[in-house]
């Protein structure tokens, strides 16, 4: 099993990140307070929490994340068409 190569790519990029630090670029804005980014070097995705610190992003937070990023998107909805004074 050529499995040495594969773990051998992962440890040198991890490497780069643990001396030059992770390059993050947003890959979704979920809303005003929250985006996801991901690691153009590792793929590390990361979210932030509710103090603006990057942590990283699990499967539960993702779910959370897309949970707030369709509630903000109904809001955006609701107030632009429902809750719209004409008067
Ligand atoms: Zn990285």
């Amino acid at each position: 099993m050529e499995t040495n190569y594969i773990t051998d790519g992962i440890g040198k990029k991890n490497y780069r990140c643990f001396l030059l630090g992770h390059s993050f670029i947003e890959t979704k804005k979920v809303n005003t307070h929250f985006s996801e980014f991901e690691c153009k070097t590792c793929k590390m995705q990361v979210t932030n929490d509710t103090k603006g610190q990057k942590i990283t992003l699990t499967s539960q937070l993702k779910d959370i994340n897309e949970t707030l990023f369709y509630l903000n998107l109904k809001k955006q909805f609701l107030s632009k068409f429902y809750f719209r004074k004409d008067s």
